[in-house]
């Protein structure tokens, strides 16, 4: 089974080793998604965290965005993080980046402030449990739209699902924990193709 990474821009090796290392467990196998092309073939996609002014740029150069929005529809599982999921919402406030509209949630771009206001929290994942949560200029979830909330920090929405589409506000490539990849990689498993 392939795991499709966004290769645009952002911590796509990260994600990249994390699917790898989970290769002999599950079966799946990583794929850098470039181009249109290599959309083809593959039961999942993630969308790393980055800047989304430029992920959207370039994405939207591509020629891929109607291709995913229209994979995503069909049920092929999604998991945005950080600036991956503001590129998922449907609202970011922004005009300088549109949303995919995949998952219903509003979304505010540098939330908690600048690169220096980064910051590490043990959140608390329903059906993960304690999570090491990294968070990086990260974006608030606004509102979570009609997506369940599976984790919250102080009161707002950290992590949510919405039917197919599974969206964080922290980079969870970044803690050597593979949790919140096998929890995706489940999904993807028991998605009919
Ligand atoms: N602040 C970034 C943005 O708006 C997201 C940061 C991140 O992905 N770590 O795109």
């Amino acid at each position: 089974m392939k795991i499709g990474i966004l290769n645009v821009q952002g911590d796509v090796s990260e994600h990249f080793q994390m699917v790898r290392r989970l290769h002999q467990k599950y079966g799946v196998e990583p794929v850098n998604v470039k181009e249109l092309k290599d959309l083809k073939d593959i039961s999942g996609l993630i969308i790393p965290g980055g800047e989304s002014t430029v992920i959207y740029k370039i994405l939207g150069k591509s020629g891929m965005v109607d291709r995913i929005i229209e994979m995503a529809k069909s049920g092929m599982p999604v998991m945005g993080t950080c600036a991956g999921a503001i590129i998922l919402s449907s609202d970011t406030g922004d005009s300088r980046v549109t949303g995919m509209n995949l998952i219903s949630i509003t979304i505010k771009r540098n939330a908690y402030g600048r690169q220096i206001n980064s910051f590490i929290k043990t959140v608390d994942i329903n059906g993960i449990g304690k999570f090491q949560a990294v968070f990086i200029r990260a974006p608030e979830i606004e509102s979570p739209g009609r997506a369940d909330v599976i984790s919250s920090l102080d009161g707002s929405p950290v992590m949510v699902r919405e039917k197919n589409i599974l969206a964080m506000t922290f980079h969870p490539e970044l803690t050597g924990d593979s949790r919140i990849h096998e929890y995706f990689i489940s999904q993807v498993i028991s998605t009919p193709s």
